[in-house]
């Protein structure tokens, strides 16, 4: 009867039950670059700079419309500051199609508002307006540092970076006592802190003089010494606030890392790594990292955007191929990360279909929501490839869904992806807290991300 149980049945094992001495280091190393990537890349922005630095390293270089392709070829193509598309040119002719993966790298945050500044009872406050699917009462009380840019009215750009370096200043958003709360505490979680009341307190020492708003002019004056910038110029930036805290092995054995913007920069670092480390190619391996994922992938910088056609396009271009032809025989990981079983929450969840901290990289058949509204749904001979190749190349793997049936649901850029004709499905890292401002990964998910887009890059 074991003998047939053995045969028969589909039982999952915990990935340290599976992996060597030798991958356990190769793992921490990794983690230990990722902690570093996380800390330095607080927005879609940042993350793009720090892509374009690590990939110049490795011999990449800036793709130029008309550029001869050669096999082996590291070329990048920066979208607006904000995405990023890398390729290494294949042996075979992209007729055969390329390997994608492809992830986001904006995360939710509170942006301010375009008149963010005012003056209250002698404090100065930041308006924000949030991004992304956030639980507002997560956002007060904790530090918070500000990122982004301010366009001046000349078109200089001026970057701004406060909090992120020790000994700077920082920011947050005040809660109320308990003792006062009595009302409050009554409210649901959804009411108890509303979008406008996240203001974000930045002075309280009135300019030395007579007149209003003195607070706010000291604090302008701040402003001013530091980047040259008036009130009328936060009309054209992008400043936003997010979690001021630092990336951290978490756990007495170290196992798991916490930090803010795992969702889905730990996939994007993933890819980033599997592009460098790939050796001669033979399809063509492409590397995507998205914006604006967590607001439906809109806009120029989005996946739903033809700034991915376009670089495609010209990719075919300089092999006489037609892209058309390229993507349906393409295939596409498209790396996000999924919800781990949370042990805390177990109501919301379906046990056996969910992903666990530290059984590997999470592969999601379907997304959606209800009767799997709004996925692109793999079929069953893209999973049947991912269980051959995730085999062979010893990636230590799992299937995910997101939470029980009806319970919500959430999406990714697979459907965006698989609408062009493109072969995708969804494979990433399991998270717990998924878009709180600390969220929580296990390390060999990491890893096993990373060793799975590889497999795909490297498959003949
Ligand atoms: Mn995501
Ligand atoms: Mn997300």
């Amino acid at each position: 009867m074991d003998e047939l149980r053995k045969q028969l049945f589909y039982e999952q094992k915990n990935g340290y039950d599976l992996i060597s001495a030798d991958e356990h280091v190769a793992a921490e190393e990794y983690c230990r670059s990722y902690i570093d990537f996380l800390n330095d890349s607080r927005t879609e922005r940042e993350a793009v700079i720090n892509a374009i630095r690590l990939a110049r390293e490795q011999g990449f270089v800036e793709y130029q419309p008309g550029m001869a392709l050669t096999p082996g070829m590291k070329v990048y193509s920066c979208n607006r500051g904000k995405a990023l598309m890398l390729a290494v040119i294949g042996k075979r002719s992209l007729a055969d199609g390329v390997v994608i993966a492809g992830a986001h790298i904006d995360s939710p945050r509170l942006d301010l508002k375009q008149i963010p500044v005012y003056e209250t009872d002698e404090l100065c406050y930041f308006r924000t307006h949030y991004y992304g699917g956030i639980k507002k009462y997560q956002w007060v009380t904790i530090p918070l540092e500000l990122h982004g840019v301010v366009v001046l009215k000349n078109g200089e750009v001026v970057d701004v970076r406060i909090g992120r370096e020790p000994g700077e200043p920082r920011f947050v958003i005040t809660d109320l006592l308990p003792h006062l709360a009595k009302d409050q505490m009554k409210k649901t979680m959804s009411e108890g802190i509303s979008g406008e009341s996240l203001n974000i307190i930045i002075g309280s020492v009135p300019y030395a003089d007579e007149g209003k708003d003195r607070v706010k002019l000291a604090v302008l004056s701040v402003l001013n010494d530091m980047y040259g910038i008036a009130e009328e110029d936060f009309l054209s930036a992008e400043l936003t606030a997010v979690p001021a805290f630092d990336a951290c092995e978490i756990g007495l054995d170290r196992s798991m890392i916490g930090g803010y913007g795992h969702d889905d920069r730990v996939c994007a670092y993933a890819e980033l790594k599997a592009i460098f480390d790939v050796k001669d190619p033979v399809r063509t391996c492409v590397c995507i990292l998205a914006d604006k994922e967590e607001t439906g992938s809109d806009g120029v910088s989005g996946m739903q955007s033809r700034a991915f056609d376009t670089f495609m396009e010209d990719l075919c271009a300089a092999q006489n191929v037609d892209v058309r032809r390229c993507f349906e025989k393409s295939f596409c990981l498209s790396a996000d990360v999924t919800a781990a079983f949370d042990p805390l929450y177990p109501d919301v969840s379906e046990k056996r279909s969910e992903a666990k901290f530290n059984y590997g990289m999470g592969i999601s058949k379907f997304t959606g929501a209800r009767g799997k509204s709004g996925t692109s749904d793999a079929s069953a001979e893209v999973v049947a490839y991912l269980r051959r190749l995730f085999d062979k190349a010893g990636v230590v793997w799992q299937m995910a869904e997101l939470g029980k049936v009806d319970q919500g649901g959430g999406g990714t850029i697979a459907m965006f992806m698989a609408n062009r004709n493109i072969d995708t499905i969804d494979a990433g890292v399991p998270v717990m807290s998924m878009h709180a401002p600390f969220e929580l990964v296990a390390k060999l998910d990491c890893y096993m991300t990373y060793k799975g887009v590889l497999a795909a890059y490297s498959d003949d």
